[in-house]
């Protein structure tokens, strides 16, 4: 799982804020619990701030009962990665632009191994597809392979 790599530059900004002993991974059940409780934001400087509010917004929107312990943001998180990939950034681009929109840290190398495996699991879906005549998601699956590996 590619979001339980990645970790916050500032964790223990987020850590003093909260008053508690924080994990720096970005996706630990306690950081997530954290970021969705009503500390108080304000305290932190400003661009830390619009990080947060990013992360919040794209991960931690979900309408689950159990949110965000749903598994949805860690899904958000890699779907982010592989959109990102799409419009065209090589693993070394996504890693800075994570680190900029997010404040999150993930090894360039990490990013590119998720793509592989992405694309292992992608292809498996591809073949499923076309055996199962479903040429419609065999083919919108391929176009997304090529998008990622190109
Ligand atoms: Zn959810």
């Amino acid at each position: 799982m590619i979001a339980g790599r990645a970790r916050f530059r500032h964790a223990k900004k987020i850590e003093r804020l909260a008053g508690y002993r924080l994990p720096e991974l970005a996706f630990a059940g306690t950081m997530l619990e954290t970021l969705c409780s009503r500390i108080n934001y304000d305290a932190l400087d400003h661009a830390v701030r619009e990080q947060i509010l990013n992360f919040f917004n794209a991960f931690l929107r979900c309408d689950c009962r159990d949110s965000p312990l749903c598994g949805c943001p860690e899904k958000k998180f890699a779907q982010e990665i592989l959109g990102l990939r799409k419009r065209g950034l090589d693993h070394r681009q996504i890693a800075s632009f994570l680190l900029d929109e997010y404040g999150i840290e993930l090894f360039p190398a990490d990013i590119l191994s998720f793509l592989e495996d992405s694309v292992h699991v992608l292809e498996a879906i591809a073949d499923v597809s076309r055996l199962q005549g479903r040429e419609e998601v065999a083919g919108r699956t391929a176009e997304t392979i090529r998008l990622i590996e190109r």
